[in-house]
C-alpha cells in the first residue's frame, strides 16, 4: 500500500538524517491496468509513474494523465517514443544516446535522463561498468539532445549488504560528477536506497500486493 511505503521512506530519511522531501517516489506501474493504477496511486496524489516497456506504456499513456518516467531497456528502433516521457532512468548505451539525442533535436527538445551504472557487474543487468564511465561521460555531455541529472543502478538481489555498497557507490558518483539525482531501491531494497542517499526509488510490488487485512 503505497500510505505504508510512504512511511517507511519518511522513516528511513530520519534515521539518516535526510529530508523526506528530497525523496521521490516513483511507482512502477508494469503489469497493471490503468483502473489499478488509479486506486493503488493516483488515488494518493500525482506520483511520477514508472514503466519498463514502450508497448506497455504508451497505450496507458493515453489514458492516464500523469509524469510518465521510462525505466527500462529500450530498444534504438523504440527511441523517439522515450521523448514522451519526462525522464529516462535507464541511459545504458552510447548508440542508445546518439539516437536518442538526433531524435530529441530534430524535435526541439532535450530529454532529461539518468545514466545507469551496472555496479553490480552481472552480465544480464543493462548498464555503464564503472571504468567505462569517464570515457563514456565525456561523449554523453556533448550530445546536445540530453540532459544528464543523475544516475541510476539495481541493487543486488537477496543481497543487502551488496546493494548498500552499490548504493553507496552511486551516490558517491553523482557527487563526483555533480549530478542531482540518484535513481535507486526497489520493493526490496528502498529504505536502503533512502539510506545510503536515493533521490528517487522505483518501487512497484510494495504499492500493488494485495491487501492485508
Ligand atoms: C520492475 C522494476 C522496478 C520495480 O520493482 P519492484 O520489485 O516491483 O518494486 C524498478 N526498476 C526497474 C528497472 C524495474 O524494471
Amino acid at each position: 500500500m503505497l500510505p505504508e511505503v510512504l512511511e517507511r521512506i519518511e522513516r528511513a530519511a530520519q534515521r539518516a538524517g535526510r529530508d523526506p522531501r528530497s525523496i521521490q517516489l516513483v511507482a512502477v506501474t508494469k503489469g497493471h491496468t490503468p483502473e489499478e493504477i488509479r486506486s493503488r496511486v493516483l488515488a494518493y496524489g500525482d506520483f511520477p509513474l514508472g514503466e519498463s516497456r514502450i508497448q506497455e506504456a504508451l497505450p496507458k499513456m493515453e489514458v492516464l494523465q500523469a509524469h510518465w518516467h521510462f525505466i527500462g531497456p529500450l530498444q534504438r528502433n523504440k527511441a523517439k517514443a522515450a521523448l514522451r516521457f519526462e525522464l529516462l532512468h535507464s541511459l545504458d548505451s552510447l548508440r542508445l544516446a546518439e539516437t536518442l539525442s538526433h531524435h530529441a533535436e530534430q524535435a526541439h527538445l532535450q530529454l532529461p535522463a539518468l545514466i545507469e551504472l551496472n555496479l553490480s557487474r552481472e552480465p544480464q543487468k543493462h548498464g555503464f561498468l564503472l571504468e567505462e564511465l569517464p570515457g563514456a561521460y565525456a561523449r554523453l555531455r556533448e550530445l546536445p539532445g540530453l540532459k544528464l541529472v543523475g544516475f541510476m543502478t539495481i541493487g543486488r538481489q537477496g543481497s543487502p549488504e551488496a546493494s548498500r555498497t552499490i548504493f553507496a557507490t552511486l551516490s558517491r558518483i553523482a557527487d563526483e560528477y555533480g549530478l542531482p539525482e540518484r535513481s535507486m531501491g526497489m520493493s526490496d531494497d528502498f529504505e536502503l536506497a533512502v539510506e545510503e542517499g536515493a533521490t528517487l526509488l522505483r518501487i512497484g510490488r510494495a504499492l500493488f500486493e494485495p491487501l492485508s487485512s
